[in-house]
């Protein structure tokens, strides 16, 4: 026998190397609390060890696991410990994280059900639950796919499909090209994400129409063009910045009465539907036609899993697949039809586990607490005299200082105390400091300490400027 295959052998039955990555891993998540919220400059450069040529020969498993939990969890950002707001990354439920541990153990491909039954079973029952959780139309089809800008890019896929099928051209046979033109209209707040689709879906910058947003960032209803049966509109459940929500029941009203074809982009916003709290903000979002949303940003569950749901299963599924014409479905849910990839990870199984380790009582809980924590933040910054630039409706915080350059400085200060972390972004020609709380484990506490960080890294930097 080959040393190779001795080794492998031995590994897979002694497991002596499985129980050290658990180890690791369980050290990892007793540190997270107290960890720096982004790593100091120490841990990053020790990275610098890693460099090396691809090795030639072997290298014994537990030295690589030892060099990951000292060289690489030193370096990794800590978004599950209740102080890290940056962009919108969600924390982990745990036992959402310990199914996947289960889950990544047995290694199944979600393609088909054939390939993994309980895989293609645990997305179906997502399917299902989360249609109901979010309260979309009875029978919309889900694609479990990586994050939001798949499953926006399949929305839109599904939907230029459909309004071009209507118009007698069907792209499954006769492709692009010589096409009729559709139009595609959304407003100047949406999320960068959705220009690679575009550029995916071959729509051109000549056939985009760019509506003004308002000052929270939300599509102007008001100016709304005339629509027509070959619209396509791009609406959003959360601005990336405010986490404002657009005006659903104008916009899809107005869409509904042409057939004109709505994708609503809730990464993070969507889930506001699953909670009593802030459900109104989504109010008429059931019209539209297709959605697109994460699990690992408001949900917390661990990474990738983002969602694209469809109204009208049949138009996502001719979408997806290389022929448009004809389909032929199995008895049991092939998940490929769903998604633009054949293998792929199973996602249904930690989402399952989420979902059922908190029911619908517990999302609702989940969501109003990252709200209440957001709204906090907001409170205790403007009694210190930050500035609150948005209507703090869902879990978004948009801070400013006095003026942009200490802004900047504080934000840099921010970041690099460690304490808490958040990222920077621009809001109505001034730059922002850009809090999300997307973590379940941020505690009243968490935000008190980030706010003193706030103070702190604003008096080091009036200092410096
Ligand atoms: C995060 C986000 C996206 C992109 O989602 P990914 O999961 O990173 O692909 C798109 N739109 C909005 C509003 C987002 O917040």
């Amino acid at each position: 026998m080959s040393e190779l295959l001795a080794r492998l052998q031995k590994e897979s039955k002694d497991k002596a190397i499985y129980r050290q990555a658990l180890d690791h891993g369980l050290a990892y998540l007793d540190s997270l609390a107290d960890r720096p919220a982004f790593p100091p400059a120490t841990a990053l450069e020790a990275l610098h060890s890693l460099d090396e040529g691809l090795p030639d020969g072997p290298c014994e498993t537990s030295a690589i696991l030892r060099l990951l939990h000292e060289i690489g969890a030193p370096a990794a950002v800590a978004q599950g410990g209740g102080r890290y707001f940056g962009f919108v990354n969600g924390g982990v439920i745990p036992a959402a994280l310990a199914a996947r541990l289960l889950a990544d153990v047995w290694d199944q491909n979600a393609a088909l059900n054939i390939m993994s039954p309980i895989a293609a079973k645990l997305e179906a029952l997502c399917e299902t639950w989360l249609v109901d959780l979010l309260d979309l139309p009875k029978g919309s089809a889900a694609g479990f796919v990586s994050g939001t800008s798949t499953a926006s890019l399949c929305g839109l896929l599904a939907g230029r499909n459909a309004i071009l099928r209507r118009q007698g051209w069907d792209v499954g046979q006769r492709g692009l090209f010589g096409a009729p033109s559709i139009r595609l209209i959304m407003s100047e707040a949406v999320h960068g994400s959705v220009f690679k689709a575009l550029a995916i879906l071959g729509i051109g910058e000549a056939q985009i129409e760019v509506v003004a947003a308002d000052d929270q960032g939300r599509f102007d209803a008001r100016q709304l063009p005339q629509l027509d049966e070959t619209s396509l509109l791009i609406l959003q459940a959360g601005n990336v910045n405010s986490a404002a929500f657009d005006d659903f029941a104008t916009i899809c009203t107005a869409a509904e009465r042409v057939e004109a074809w709505v994708h609503v982009d809730g990464a993070f916003g969507l889930w506001a539907r699953a909670c009593q709290a802030t459900a109104h903000l989504t109010t008429g979002i059931e019209l539209a036609d297709s959605w697109s949303v994460d699990a690992h940003k408001t949900l917390n569950s661990p990474y990738d899993c983002g969602i694209v749901f469809c109204r009208d299963r049949l138009t996502l599924l001719q979408a997806l697949q290389a022929t448009g014409s004809y389909l032929q479905f199995s008895e049991e849910r092939d998940g490929m039809l769903y998604t633009p990839e054949m293998s792929r990870r199973a996602r249904g199984i930690e989402l399952w586990a989420l979902l059922k380790a908190l029911g619908r009582a517990g999302v609702d809980e989940l969501v109003a607490q990252l709200c209440a924590r957001a709204r906090q933040f907001a409170e205790e910054l403007a009694r210190r005299r930050f500035r609150i630039l948005n209507d703090v409706v869902f879990n978004q915080v948009l801070v400013a200082c006095e003026k942009p350059e200490l802004t900047r400085a504080t934000l840099s200060a921010i970041q690099s105390s460690g304490e808490c972390w958040c990222g920077g972004s621009e809001w109505r020609g001034e730059p922002v400091i850009r809090i999300s709380v997307c973590s379940w484990a941020t505690t009243e506490a968490d935000v008190k300490r980030s706010v003193a960080a706030f103070s702190a890294a604003r008096s080091q930097a009036i200092s410096m400027i």
